[in-house]
């Protein structure tokens, strides 16, 4: 019999194991599901609504145990993780609430008597799901899809098959019809066979580039329509006039939050020559602070990455920008203690084909990036095979505006970090992917866009 098991990071000890479940057994769960959407379909908006605030419900009254599980299985300082929880309710009750209007039929005036869009689901949706918002991510996905009357099935990331199991606990608490929501305990090599049946109809993906490219590659072979939420190396603008000490504050708390792993964290720095030695000199003072430690500690400013091999990848990855002339400013060394620890690190003066500028820096390592001006700065931003989320930090948010709408990027923030917001759509372009989570555009990813027209 084939197993999970789950580790916890910040000791490095056994959590829990979990059988996997056969390639049948899951094609078996997925025919229950398209039962499931036969009925769940035909629901009304309001009863599905009313599930719905009832699974907000159920996430908000289980939040301290849900927010230690995900603390456990992945390393998420405790303090995040129960954010992460309250985020999860707020989606659900976004939806909830708003389902009905961002569904709402839309009249075309034509030659026709009557001609409108309406939108209808789509049936059974897979979603591949990764660990580092192991809550948020699959009811970032599973609100708009359920509430269109879409069905679910959940292949999540083996490292956090507790929260997986936890999710379906609370579909189920929340009163949802049984197989409307359903965890698959399956391998990644496993997902080929799952895409390839009959009943799943579209697959949702949040995850690395190349797990993105496997699964988008089988789902086009096989005709099924994706949302790809992939990797980013977001750029951060910060031009002369900033604040030095809001755009340091940003810039520590946006390469440090959930321990460094968030595919919208600022990622690389590219900093305006006139403060760059500035900004360096106090992002270094204000990194060199931040507490690292056990993430249960409530004074721990972050933790240890999710797996002592994506530890390993990290510092590989932060060696070759030394040795390719990447300046090492701070951190770099591995802790000797138990735990997949890495310490806040920052790579100065990176270039163009530096491992550190070029690609994803998955932990809490920060790109700084010398830019002799405004448009320098803008196009080094945008020299990078990732487009997900990007910001200015400026002292003219008029200035700042500008900048961003020449940002290629999914999302383009001025002062604030990259965030995403329910009311606004999520996604990015080049290699962080397609498609738009969140919002309307979100829940439109996975209906039947429909005319109709009447002579
Ligand atoms: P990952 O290794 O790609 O895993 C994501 C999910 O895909 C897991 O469930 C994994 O299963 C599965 N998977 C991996 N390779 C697969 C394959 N060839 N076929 C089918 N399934 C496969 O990514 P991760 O390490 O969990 O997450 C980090 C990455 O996700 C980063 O690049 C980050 O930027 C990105 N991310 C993007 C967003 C966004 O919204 N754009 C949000 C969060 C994270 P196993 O665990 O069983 O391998």
């Amino acid at each position: 019999m084939s197993t999970t098991t789950t580790i916890n990071p910040a000791t490095g000890e056994k959590v829990a194991e979990y059988e996997r479940i056969t390639t049948d057994e899951a094609l078996k769960k997925i025919t229950k599901a398209q039962a499931a959407f036969n009925d769940w379909k035909r629901f009304s908006l309001e009863k599905r609504a009313k599930l719905m605030h009832k699974l907000a419900d159920v996430l908000e009254d289980n939040k301290e145990t849900y927010a230690q599980l995900a603390t456990t299985e992945m390393g998420k300082v405790i303090g995040q993780s129960r954010k992460e929880i309250e985020k999860c309710a707020l989606v659900c009750r976004f939806y909830a609430d708003n389902a009905s209007t961002l569904l709402a039929d839309e009249t075309i005036k034509t030659e026709a008597t009557k001609s409108y869009v309406t939108f209808q689901p789509l049936g059974v949706i897979l979603a591949v799901m990764p660990w580092n918002f192991p809550f948020y991510q699959v009811i970032r996905f599973a609100a708009p899809a359920l509430m269109a009357g879409n069905v679910g099935v959940l292949k999540h990331a083996s490292n956090v098959q507790g929260c997986a199991l936890a999710l379906e606990d609370a579909f189920a608490k929340a009163g949802f019809p049984k197989d409307v929501f359903t965890n698959l305990n399956v391998r990644s090599k496993q997902v080929k066979d799952l895409i390839e049946s009959n009943h799943i109809v579209a697959v949702t993906l949040t995850g690395s580039e190349p797990a993105g490219r496997s699964v988008a590659a089988i789902a086009g072979q096989n005709l099924k329509k994706t949302v790809m939420e992939l990797g980013g190396s977001d750029a951060y603008i910060i031009l002369e006039d900033a604040d030095l000490e809001t755009a340091t504050d940003l810039a520590t708390f946006g390469r440090l939050q959930n321990n460094g792993q968030t595919c919208i964290a600022a990622k690389r720095f590219v900093v305006l020559d006139a403060i760059y030695d500035a900004f360096l000199e106090l992002f270094t003072t204000k990194m060199k602070k931040a507490k690292m430690g056990a993430p249960t500690d409530e004074d721990t400013y972050y933790g240890p990455m999710a797996r002592a091999d994506l530890r390993d990848e990290l510092h590989g990855q932060v060696e070759k920008t030394i040795a390719q002339g990447g300046r090492l400013v701070l951190g770099g060394i591995v802790p000797d203690r138990k735990g997949a620890y890495y310490p806040a690190t920052i790579l100065a003066d990176l270039k163009p084909g530096m491992e550190g500028f070029d690609q994803e820096l998955f932990g809490p390592v920060a790109s700084v990036i010398r830019a002799k001006d405004e448009d320098h700065a803008i196009a080094l931003a945008n020299n990078s095979h990732f487009g997900l989320g990007s910001g200015v930090i400026t002292g003219n948010e008029k200035r700042g505006e500008k900048v961003a709408l020449q940002l290629e990027a999914g999302n383009s923030f001025v002062n604030k970090l990259v965030a995403s917001d329910p009311r606004l759509p999520f996604g990015g372009i080049k290699n962080s992917g397609y498609g738009r989570e969140l919002s309307g555009y979100g829940i439109r990813e996975f209906m039947n866009t429909k005319t109709i027209w009447i002579d």
